[in-house]
């Protein structure tokens, strides 16, 4: 068994737990990650960057080299239902340095924080790195039990970070108990090739909701369910699903053959849920470990970017002083982000949760939601809507540098 020690660990390198690492380490705060993959290569990941994220880079002076990368802009959200289309969000009224949504695949902006993060010598990065358990002592959490390929590791710290995601082993362990969330549905992930002039609506409702994500020589497609549909659809055949995609993208009728397996169809459930308290003594869960996200309206990486951006600002001077954080500091944390996240999770699983079928058979084309005749009728609505999807409830900023 080996032994390290830290003022900070953080337990996952997903939005959360890198933009944390990385502006602890900015502080000059000793800070390790741990994540438990070799990489950041998962396909299941996100790939939506707000303009509140797109923000924070630009306050960090990162912002040309960030957009360097590849990537497409919306610089508004557009939903179509039966052959009429309305434009859910405009960003273009938002008084920042990007008003638009950056498409960019989530293991380029997670591989750009940790090169960033990188270059601070107070910051560590572990992959494959599995933490399987807390240390306790004096009924404060001092660290954590991790698998390595090299054998089980130790890691001590004042402040152990959970930013371990939806399926949270921290959280766990340290008997947080989330509240009891019913799934709001499930998505189907699957690729198409992409052509040049394909015109693919971003958000098109019918028989099941198709979500279609520019990746330059594919097509990122959602089709969103309800929770356990998929079953019925399996059962229903591949050119029966084939059709249902078909009929909502017309314009990948003629590729939809290649989808001839239902092995390249991933299922994914979603989850909402939120932590009634986000900490113990030593311990505070962030992101999705504190309230896993829905992908609807594609908020879940900023939130949790959110919460990094708050730890940090919060904690930072206190780890840097070599305090350790008590339990008001974490508590602070939670104050300070909670009512964002709750308003968030209203708003996916209600407002957002309007758009998408309620049954397998449910065709949206038929009975056109309510929330979608709202928005026809009052075009103001999509700046409003653009302010609370880009920048959210309460828009964290990075603290400026005490030393
Ligand atoms: C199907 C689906 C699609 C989504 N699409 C979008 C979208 O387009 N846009 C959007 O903004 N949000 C989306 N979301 C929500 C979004 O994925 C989450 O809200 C966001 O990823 C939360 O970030 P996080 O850093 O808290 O957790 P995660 O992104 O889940 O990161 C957690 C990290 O911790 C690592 N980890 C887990 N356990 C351990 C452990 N024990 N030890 C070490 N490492 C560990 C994981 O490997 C992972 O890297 C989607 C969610 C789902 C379910």
């Amino acid at each position: 068994m080996r032994t390290e020690s830290t003022r900070c660990v953080v337990v996952g390198g997903g939005p959360a737990g890198m933009m944390a690492g990385l502006l602890l380490a900015r502080q000059g705060v000793e800070v390790t990650v741990l994540e438990k993959h070799a990489d950041f290569l998962r396909d299941f990941r996100g790939d939506t960057v707000h303009p509140s994220t797109l923000e924070l880079i630009a306050e960090l002076g990162w912002i040309e080299e960030f957009l360097g990368l590849p990537h497409s802009r919306m610089h508004e959200v557009t939903v179509s239902i039966g052959g009429r289309a309305v434009t859910f969000a405009d960003f273009t009224r938002l008084r920042v340095r990007c008003p638009y949504i950056a498409f960019m695949p989530q293991w380029d902006v997670l591989d750009f924080l940790a090169g960033k993060a990188a270059a601070h010598p107070s910051f560590r990065l572990l992959r494959s790195t599995e933490a399987t358990d807390l240390i306790m002592e004096d009924g404060r959490v001092a660290g954590v039990r991790a698998v390595t390929a090299d054998g089980p590791l130790d890691v001590r710290a004042g402040l152990v970070i959970g930013a371990d995601g939806r399926h949270s082993t921290l959280r766990g362990r340290a008997g947080l108990e989330p509240t009891a969330g019913s799934p709001p549905m499930d998505v189907l992930w699957f690729h198409l090739p992409r052509r040049e002039g394909d015109r693919v609506p971003f958000f098109q409702g019918g028989k099941g909701a198709l979500v279609a994500i520019d990746r330059g020589e594919f097509w990122q497609l959602a089709y969103t369910i309800p929770p356990g549909a998929f079953a019925e659809l399996r059962q229903a055949g591949l050119p029966a699903f084939r059709e249902r995609v078909a009929g909502l993208a017309p314009a990948l009728r003629d590729r939809v053959e290649r989808i001839d397996d239902w092995d390249l169809v991933h299922q994914l459930s979603v989850r909402v849920d939120r932590l009634r308290r986000w900490h113990r003594p030593g311990l505070l869960c962030i992101g999705d470990a504190a309230h896993a996200m829905s992908p609807a309206g594609g908020v879940g990486i900023n939130l949790a970017v959110q919460d990094a951006v708050a730890t940090a600002n919060l904690l930072g001077p206190v780890l840097l002083r070599a305090g350790l954080p008590g339990e008001a500091d974490l508590a602070a944390v939670q104050a300070r982000r909670e009512r964002a996240t709750k308003v968030t999770q209203a708003f996916q699983l209600g407002i957002l949760r309007d758009l998408y079928p309620k049954g397998a058979a449910d065709d949206t084309a038929q009975h056109v939601p309510p929330i979608f005749t709202a928005f026809r009728a009052l075009p103001p609505l999509r700046h409003v809507m653009g302010r609370f999807i880009g920048l959210g409830i309460r828009p964290e900023h990075i603290a400026p540098l005490t030393r």
